[in-house]
């Protein structure tokens, strides 16, 4: 059996020259691969208490569906600011050049309960901290963040030091 590494596609200078995007495509075209990657993803959930499962746009919510799904548990969209149609909630967070706003309805998590954060991969992790102080000030605890990747020369770790982090493949 193949392991959840070699799905992986790494493009070098993609976006831009010096970096080497961790491709996700690879993975998802092939059936053995995304059941690899969903399987390995909810492995990291055992023995975690969890009612709701949050999703960040867009590849979180490739891998955050299915584990919902499986696990019986709601789940709740992470999305860029201006797509969701009711009362939300936002939080801004900075990137290289300017910074990013996201967004979850108001509704979608109720005080104390137990939230798990999913998205493909952490850089620096401002995507996910972002998402963690909006559940955070609905009054969701968050129980756990899982990623498929983690790229640990982006220091993510440190600025999620608060949470309980897992990930499936980490690249130095
Ligand atoms: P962060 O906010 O942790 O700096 O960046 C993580 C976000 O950027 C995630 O939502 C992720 O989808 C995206 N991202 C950044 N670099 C990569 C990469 O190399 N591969 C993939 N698949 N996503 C990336």
């Amino acid at each position: 059996m193949k392991k959840i590494e070699e799905y992986v596609r790494s493009i070098p200078d993609f976006p831009e020259p010096g970096i080497i995007f961790r491709d996700v495509t690879s993975i998802l075209q092939d059936a053995d691969g995304f059941a690899l990657a969903v399987d390995s993803m909810q492995a990291l959930l055992d023995g975690v208490e969890v009612d709701v499962i949050a999703g960040a746009e867009s590849r979180g919510f490739i891998f955050g569906a299915p584990i919902a799904y499986n696990l019986h548990k709601p789940f709740v969209l992470i999305r860029k600011k201006g797509k969701l149609p009711c009362e939300t909630i936002e939080s801004s967070y900075d990137l290289e050049y300017g910074s990013a706003t996201i967004e979850m309805h108001k509704d979608a998590v109720t005080p104390g309960q137990k939230v798990v954060l999913v998205d493909d991969l952490i850089a620096t992790g401002g995507t996910i901290e972002a998402t963690a102080r909006m559940v955070e000030e609905l009054g969701g605890k968050v129980v756990k963040i899982i990623t498929l990747m983690e790229l640990e020369g982006l220091n993510g770790r440190k600025r999620l030091k608060d949470y309980d982090v897992a990930s499936v493949i980490c690249y130095e």
